[in-house]
């Protein structure tokens, strides 16, 4: 296979970050992206992971000032999570719980308690509602371990927009597909057109309009592990609320309740399964929890799962066209920059004829990035003790860990302790085995070799984390930060 055009089906976040990263990094290539007016895009998906900043401004250098003039983002330290038996706990992308400090003789874990529930400069800074540190100047240190909070529509045309500046063709029309030869034949406009291609990206959403619905990828469910189907999705524009600088996810009767908030709207949703609870009791319920919502309420249907394989043929799906894991920890952008930079990168290393192994490679590497996070989230599920009903008694009992089983274990014989970490986590696991003891800490999950520090030690983390703590409150907080980009003293380089 030789490629030299490509066309993507759909004009959602998937198909367009796939079509400028394709079109960023393989010039010499005609890429048409096909969407569809009358079908739209989902609407949603608004947080994001640190993969995502560096998937933009490191990966294809686009300019974070025309990205922050066009596309209205906020920052996004972690998640804030009421959830378990402690009143809170953070999830950082700066890998705070596997770090060891010289003085102290284990890592950062084995010390956390609920008298200081942060442990590092990001997750102090998240429980001050602060974002960076202030320079002597005024303006904001700025550092690469953060995500954004970004609205979908405002998004897919800051997108849409360097897409057309990079050369990309975008027509709207509503397609049917003609199967053939490799995989995909053709598409047919409803106008008669008949539009052909090297490869097709199937960018079509939970339609999956080629790798599903016509070349017929077997669907492999999640839903042994991820019981939720359904959320519920309203919001209210921002008045004198201060901008929080992380998502909060909350426990809510049959799943979670998450808060994001952009500079004049917080957006909130209630993901829930619909085995345990029905529509109109779960928007009583996220209404009783959100008295404030101003808009109409709307319900989305999904499914977690992934196809078996996303590159068929001379079909690559991205996106929900691929596979969709529930917005726990906002995982789909950042799913979306690694299959759209593993394809780049496959066409690049393969000189665009892409071989049968490489194929096979790009599905076993994307397949495993679905299942980690499908694991990852299982520990969340399985573990939060918080309500005791129906809902979380089934999670607790019957949600499947699959690979996480294994950290899991670690953890409840040897305690936050990190050692295993390389040989149960795999390298391109984005969550490390940070992330999981982040989850396993944060809702107290009990293990056998609790660590009683000596009193020195004690004495240093307390002084540490108070440190921490001072060090924040003198940090900027999101309105002054927001300021500080739209300042003209702010040197972009
Ligand atoms: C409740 C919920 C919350 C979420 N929260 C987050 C989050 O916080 N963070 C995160 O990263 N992700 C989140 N997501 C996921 C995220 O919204 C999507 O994964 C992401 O936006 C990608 O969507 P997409 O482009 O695959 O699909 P879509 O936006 O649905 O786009 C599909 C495109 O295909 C086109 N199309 C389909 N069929 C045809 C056809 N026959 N002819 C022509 N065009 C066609 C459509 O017109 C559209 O342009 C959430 C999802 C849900 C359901």
């Amino acid at each position: 296979m030789k490629i030299s055009s490509i066309v993507v089906l759909g004009g959602g976040s998937a198909g367009l970050m796939t079509a400028l990263t394709l079109k960023r990094k393989l010039p010499q290539l005609d890429i048409r992206v096909i969407r569809s007016p009358d079908i739209g895009i989902i609407g949603v998906g608004e947080g994001t992971t640190a993969v995502f900043p560096r998937h933009f401004f490191e990966y294809l250098k686009m300019k974070p000032r025309d990205f922050y003039a066009e596309a209205h983002p906020t920052w996004k330290m972690g998640i804030r999570f009421l959830w378990g038996p402690r009143k809170e706990f953070f999830y950082t992308f700066s890998f705070e719980f596997e770090r060891r400090l010289p003085q102290l003789s284990r890592n950062n874990g084995f010390y956390y308690s609920d008298e200081f529930p942060w442990l590092g400069q990001a997750s102090a800074y998240m429980a001050h509602d602060k974002v960076f540190p202030r320079r002597p100047d005024g303006l904001p240190q700025f550092h690469n371990n953060h995500a954004f909070h970004i609205e979908n529509k405002t998004f897919v045309g800051w997108l849409a927009n360097r897409c057309l500046e990079h050369g990309v063709a975008i027509t709207d029309a509503t397609v049917t597909t003609e199967t053939g030869g490799q995989g995909i034949a053709a598409l047919r406009s409803e106008a008669g057109e008949r539009i052909t291609a090297d490869l097709f990206v199937d960018a079509s959403g939970f339609r999956s309009e080629l790798l599903g619905r016509a070349l017929h990828e077997p669907f492999r469910s999640y839903a042994d592990s991820l019981f939720c189907d359904r959320a519920v999705i309203g919001g209210w524009p921002r008045t004198d609320e201060p901008i929080l600088p992380y998502t909060v996810a909350e426990t809510m009767e049959a799943g979670w309740c998450w808060r994001i908030d952009h500079e004049h709207f917080i957006n909130r949703g209630y993901v829930y399964s619909s085995q345990f609870l029905g529509e109109d009791a779960a928007r009583e319920e996220f209404l009783r929890k959100n008295p404030r919502v101003a808009t109409e309420t709307r319900v989305v249907k999904f499914r977690s799962g992934r196809y078996e394989r996303s590159w068929v043929g001379n079909v690559v799906a991205v996106g929900n066209a691929a596979g969709f894991v529930e917005p726990l920890e906002a995982t789909a952008l950042q799913v979306i920059c690694v299959e759209a930079s593993t394809l780049a990168d496959s066409l690049l290393d393969s000189l665009c004829e892409p071989t049968p192994t490489l194929v096979k490679l790009y599905n076993r590497y994307n397949g495993d990035q679905w299942d980690d996070i499908r694991n990852f989230l299982s520990i969340h599920y399985k573990f939060n003790t918080r309500l005791d009903n129906p809902f979380w008694r089934a999670c607790q009992a019957d949600v499947a860990l699959h690979g996480a089983q294994d950290i899991v274990d670690w953890y409840c014989e040897n305690g936050p302790s990190v050692l295993a970490g390389v040989a149960l986590v795999h390298p391109s696991n984005s969550f490390r085995m940070d992330g999981h003891l982040a989850l396993l800490v944060g809702q107290k999950v009990p293990h056998d070799r609790p660590y009683d520090p000596p009193p020195t030690e004690r004495e240093f983390w307390r002084q540490h984390c108070r440190k921490l703590a001072e060090e924040s409150r003198q940090g900027m907080s999101p309105e002054e930060a927001l300021k500080a980009i739209r300042s003209p003293d702010l040197n972009w380089a």
